[in-house]
């Protein structure tokens, strides 16, 4: 048996961008669903939960019970031990309590709100949600807010190219920071640990599978309790098409996490106004344009994924090279004013100043520039 409800607005998934989404929407005037699989969103975890302060105003909110732990400062580690630091307070995140904040946020600005279905396909055509268990939806607009395996964005042909991260909760002691490591031979990437100072754990994770992580943890001897393991995938990169007539892809249905640090928290908020205006825009009469104005914001800008790619490339030498480079170095937040140190650092060290390095130098100084890095 079918039955059909129309709305001016569905949201498929009620993560970070899918909440935001539909909070942004209906506090415009809009009516709008958001609909999740779930019947409790947030769980299981599956993320290391950290988020720069100065990224925090995106989701335009009060801090709240939410956050359990800030850091000082960011560490990066090169193989041979050197390291920079980026200084700039990060709220460490309780994930699940998040998620449902962000989601009782929605409701309150007035989204009707429908857990516990999932949806199968998605007739970009028609603006019908087909639900698995068999009721059929129909939206003015569809906003796929879906995660990495966005069933919405396979609706419209396309597909994430995802990479797994595994990761595991653990004791820890207090921590003023949180930590990345480079290191071949581990990972292409990166491996991590972001304490969380208030619960006294510490996520510790990698760019790959389980059996690296026991690599990494094994390697740099780190110790504690193992408490949960979780994890999952991350998409590398903002998918071909974001906007296909009426259907938006935002956060990671669209591919948006950074490539460069697996950051998806900021863009999946930054994505989600960006198709609120865009939806606002439409229903004021606009064409329905969210695909040009999302790409020509730095969440969607191909800066991240050159400077990944160019980490990807380098050997633990290059690497260990590199970390001589920038030894010591303390960026003052992540602030134009930063970017003088830098061009400093590199014309002191001629072993930083090679044409295959400007990738990175490239997406260190667009992050000074904006003010933020996620
Ligand atoms: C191990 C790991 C560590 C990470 N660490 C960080 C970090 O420290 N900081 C950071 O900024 N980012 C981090 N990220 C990335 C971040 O978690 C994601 O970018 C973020 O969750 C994206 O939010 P989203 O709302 O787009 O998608 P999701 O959070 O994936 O939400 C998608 C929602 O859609 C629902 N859904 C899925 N399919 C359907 C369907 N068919 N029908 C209905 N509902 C559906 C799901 O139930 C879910 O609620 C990490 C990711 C991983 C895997």
């Amino acid at each position: 048996m079918t039955s059909l409800s129309v709305y001016s607005v569905i949201v498929v998934g009620a993560g970070p961008a899918g909440s935001c989404a539909a909070r942004f929407i209906a506090s415009r005037g809009h009516d709008v669903l958001l609909v999740d699989r779930k019947e409790r969103v947030g769980l299981p975890k599956q993320c290391a939960e950290g988020l720069f302060r100065s990224c925090f105003s995106e989701f335009s909110m009060d801090p709240g019970n939410f956050i359990s732990g800030m850091a000082r400062y960011l560490e990066v580690i090169f193989p041979n031990g050197t390291g920079y630091r980026v200084e700039d307070d990060i709220c460490m995140l309780d994930r699940p309590r998040f998620d449902q904040h962000l989601l009782g946020l929605a409701g309150s600005a007035g989204a009707e709100i429908m857990l516990g279905r999932k949806v199968g396909r998605v007739d970009p055509q028609t603006g019908e949600i087909h639900l698995q268990n068999g009721e059929i939806l129909e939206g003015r607009v569809i906003i796929g807010a879906d995660g990495p395996s966005s069933s919405v964005a396979r609706s419209l042909g396309i597909r994430n190219w995802l990479i797994p991260a595994a990761q595991v909760e653990m004791t820890w002691p207090e921590d003023d920071a949180i930590y990345a490591y480079l290191d071949k031979d581990l990972s292409p990437y990166s491996c991590w640990i972001f304490p969380k100072n208030k619960r006294g754990t510490a996520n510790v994770g990698c760019f790959g599978t389980a059996s690296i992580l026991r690599r990494f943890i094994s390697r740099y001897r780190i110790e504690g309790e193992i408490l949960n393991r979780n994890g999952g995938a991350i998409p590398l990169g903002p998918l071909p098409r974001l906007q296909k007539g009426r259907v938006l892809l935002i956060g990671d249905a669209g591919g948006l996490t950074n490539p460069f640090t697996g950051g998806g928290l900021y863009p999946a908020a930054r994505s989600a106004r960006i198709a609120a205006e865009a939806v606002d825009r439409f229903f004021a009469g606009e064409k329905l344009d969210y695909e040009s104005r999302v790409r020509k914001d730095l969440i969607a800008s191909d800066v991240h994924m050159r400077a990944r790619t160019l980490l990807a490339s380098l050997s633990n030498e290059e690497l260990d090279e590199l970390g001589r480079g920038m030894d010591g170095l303390v960026f003052p937040g992540v602030r134009f004013t930063s970017g003088p140190s830098l061009i400093w650092r590199v014309l002191r060290h001629p072993g930083m100043m090679k044409m295959k390095y400007l990738p990175l130098l490239e997406v260190i100084l667009r992050y000074c520039l904006a003010g933020k890095v996620w």
